[in-house]
């Protein structure tokens, strides 16, 4: 039986996991067991031609198994891009638990999670993701040291909000620069799904630089905390926001809300967010081309977090990473020029900066093995 993904980017069967490795250039997917804890992980390496594979793991209730197998694939294989595009010496990978995070997650469990990942020797590096905080990854490195995003009194580099909304702004000043001519968001009118972690810090940047915020969240307590501290930003309700009048449409919440329904709403002339995997699927980057709207890719704007966690493995420098996560506005030029050259889509023109980066590096060395 085949099983057709939601994202159309995967189809998984049991049969087919060859085929699918080979399709999307995996190396290793890692099944794992354990019968003391009743553990059921799959590790997934995408490509360790840059360096070891770092990734999060991420702990969920998939309703079935191919589910587990699909993101493990496609989230390991976002995780090589988003280093490549960065310009980092690091691999996709990505782990997941199948698993309810709110009432299975124990510190045995991570522990023997932790047992698996020390078999690999280093070719996997994991960090946190949905359902896994800082303070589960203390258990997992109770077994391994092969752990990265760990609590700031475990040596870990803490919050990675305030970053990634530098780098979204970041993003957001290239794109402005792009489409209005100049880079100041002086008076543009930001429209931002998600006053969460990042949501918040990006209003804080965007009020700093004097643009016009109108917000949107679905918890009463993020909206609250954007009106008490500022009071000049606009809220207004969650299914208001596509089609609200602005110049810059920022989705800072979940992932698939560009998509059939939502695109023809927009009246923005910019996409730029947080969030990660905005388009539903890879067809609703050409659909925003068609209609004029420059959509920053979301892998490149959203690596402040990345680069500072990163920070952890190399030696935690601030301004570093501050100087790093800037460089997001150079890339993101370098993309929209591609794109405008090749006639072809923001995405495509990102992913083909990482395929480059990939060939040139293969012809030099090979995977990596481990230590
Ligand atoms: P978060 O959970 O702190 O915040 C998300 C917010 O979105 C919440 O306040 C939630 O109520 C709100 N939300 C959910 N659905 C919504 C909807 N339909 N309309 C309006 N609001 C809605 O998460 P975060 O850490 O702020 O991350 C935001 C996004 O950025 C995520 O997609 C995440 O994967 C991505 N991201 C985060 C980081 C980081 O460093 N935290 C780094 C890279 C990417």
């Amino acid at each position: 039986m085949v099983r057709k993904n939601k994202s159309k980017s995967f189809e998984v069967s049991m049969k087919g996991i060859f085929e699918l490795m080979k399709k999307y250039g995996h190396e290793q997917i890692v099944f794992n067991y354990d019968k003391a804890t009743g553990l059921k992980a799959v590790i997934a390496i995408h490509d360790t031609t840059l360096g070891p594979a770092i990734g999060g793991l991420r702990m969920w209730k998939y309703n079935e198994e191919q589910e587990v197998i699909e993101d493990a694939l496609h989230l390991s294989q976002g995780m090589t891009y988003k280093y490549a595009v960065h310009g980092f010496p690091y691999g996709g990978g990505k782990a997941v638990i199948w698993g309810d995070p709110y009432t299975e997650k124990n510190d045995e469990l991570l522990q023997a999670f932790g047992t698996f990942v020390e078999t690999l020797k280093g070719r996997f590096v994991v960090g946190t993701d949905v359902g896994i905080s800082s303070t589960d990854l203390v258990s997992v490195r109770k077994q391994t040291k092969y752990v990265v995003g760990l609590p700031e009194e475990f040596g870990g580099v803490g919050s990675t909000a305030v970053i990634t909304a530098f780098g979204v702004y970041q993003g957001m000043k290239a794109s402005a620069k792009e489409v209005f001519g100049s880079d100041s968001l002086k008076g543009k009118t930001i429209a931002v799904q998600g006053l969460g972690k990042v949501g918040k810090e990006l209003v804080h940047f965007l009020c700093q630089g004097e643009a016009k915020v109108i917000a949107t969240d679905i918890f009463a307590e993020s909206l609250t905390f954007v009106r008490e501290n500022y009071p000049q930003v606009d809220i207004i309700e969650p299914d208001e926001i596509y089609s609200v009048d602005c110049d810059i449409f920022s989705p800072c919440a979940l992932g698939g809300v560009l998509n059939d329904e939502t695109i023809p709403q927009l009246k923005c002339k910019v996409v730029c967010g947080a969030a990660n995997n905005v388009l539903k699927e890879m067809r609703h980057a050409e659909m925003l081309k068609e209609r004029g709207i420059l959509y920053a890719p979301d892998y490149v704007v959203n690596g402040g977090g990345l680069i500072q966690g990163l920070g952890e493995l190399e030696g935690y420098n601030q301004d570093w990473a501050i100087n790093k996560t800037a460089q997001i506005y150079d890339t993101l030029l370098r993309i929209y020029q591609i794109s405008k050259e090749e006639k072809i889509t923001t995405v495509e023109a990102a992913n083909r900066l990482v395929e480059k980066r990939l060939q040139i590096i293969q012809q030099i060395k090979s995977k990596y093995l481990g230590k």
